[in-house]
């Protein structure tokens, strides 16, 4: 069976993709990386690459060396790894070209003591007291001697407008830039790219938007989503008024009712969330889902729509109106998503 026969697909935008990058890269006002751990945002790191890439973008960011290992990089380009180089990571740093991300005085320690001119990125704890070094460690001599391409810190709070925290993190990251001596400086996540030049500094480090995620207010209406999900009909029935359908017997039919089967299920990340809420498009029509969300299967009411075993029906994701819907996050929405898709990129 050729891939192209699966029951299950993504369709992913790559112009849309492309567009919503140097959009960021013009609200930040510096040049925009782009993030793509976690297999891109559950997209499929290696085609965002390529297509980032060929855009210009010079950039990335993973969490793991595993994660780095994936990726078939071009050399003209740029990797980071978030989570740096822990004791068991050394030998795959040292082989690497990308460079471990140092947040803890342990693990500068550790750089230095095997590869203090080799170039390596840093990351400054400003506020989210999550990985990084304290401010006072980063200025407290300790990076001395080491070759560092980019500092940077992580703002804890950029997606929920006027927070306090994050013109603090600002301020202190403005702090550290000034006794730190780096090649480059980020701050900007999506939602930070946000938020203008000022959070801009020399790089801005997107994921989220990137793949349709509307990180800020500000982004509403410019950022295109990349993702579409489509799912096969693998039957259709006709259920009389008073019987149920699917586990628990969640919905009973108030009158003679068309449901068809589709290929989609919380395996796939469309999780038991979306019960009650989610739905389903045959061209036009709306189709709601109805009764619980199986592992492999979902059940959508079809109205009056015409529909035959083996249609394809879309799935309403968009990711700020399915995090609204559910309560899950947008992130939560993109990186669950799973292998039994057939990821198609548009070119
Ligand atoms: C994941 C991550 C990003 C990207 O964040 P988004 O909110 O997805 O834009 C940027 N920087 C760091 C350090 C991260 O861990």
């Amino acid at each position: 069976m050729s891939p192209k026969d699966l029951p299950l697909r993504l369709t992913l935008d790559s112009a849309a993709l492309v567009a919503n990058w140097r959009w960021l890269a013009g609200q930040g006002g510096a040049p925009a990386g782009a993030a793509v751990k976690a297999d891109g945002y559950g997209l499929g790191a290696r085609e965002v690459v390529r297509h980032l890439a060929g855009a210009g973008c010079r950039d990335f960011f993973v969490a793991t060396w595993a994660e780095a290992d994936q990726l078939a990089l071009p050399q003209s380009v740029s990797l980071s790894v978030l989570h740096g180089a822990r004791a068991e990571d050394m030998d795959a740093a040292l082989a690497s070209s990308a460079r471990p991300v140092l947040n803890s005085a342990a693990m500068v320690a550790r750089w230095k003591q095997v590869a203090a001119g080799r170039p390596c990125d840093v990351m400054v704890d400003t506020g989210m007291n999550r990985l990084g070094l304290t401010v006072e460690e980063a200025c407290s001599g300790l990076l001395d001697g080491l070759n560092i391409d980019l500092l940077l810190s992580h703002l804890a709070c950029a997606d929920e407008p006027g927070h306090p925290l994050t013109e603090r993190q600002r301020a202190q990251f403005v702090e550290v830039a000034g006794a730190v001596p780096a090649r480059r400086y980020s701050l900007a996540n999506s939602a930070g790219a946000c938020l203008g030049p000022a959070y801009g500094f020399d790089l801005t480090r997107p994921g989220l938007a990137l793949y349709g995620g509307v990180p800020h207010p500000a982004a509403q209406g410019h950022i295109r989503p990349v993702a579409a999900i489509e799912a096969q009909v693998l039957q259709v029935r006709d259920v009389l008024p008073g019987q149920s359908v699917g586990y628990g017997a969640t919905f009973v039919a108030q009158q003679p009712t068309r449901i068809a089967i589709l290929n989609l299920g919380y395996a796939d990340g469309y999780l038991r969330a979306f019960a009650g809420r989610g739905s389903a498009r045959l061209g036009e029509a709306g189709c709601p889902l109805v009764g619980r969300v199986s592992m492999d299967l979902i059940a959508v009411d079809m109205g009056s729509a015409e529909v035959g075993e083996g249609d394809w029906l879309a799935i309403d994701y968009r990711l700020d109106e399915a995090s609204r819907l559910t309560g899950l996050s947008q992130y939560e929405l993109l990186t669950g998503l799973g292998s039994r898709y057939q990821r198609l990129w548009t070119e």
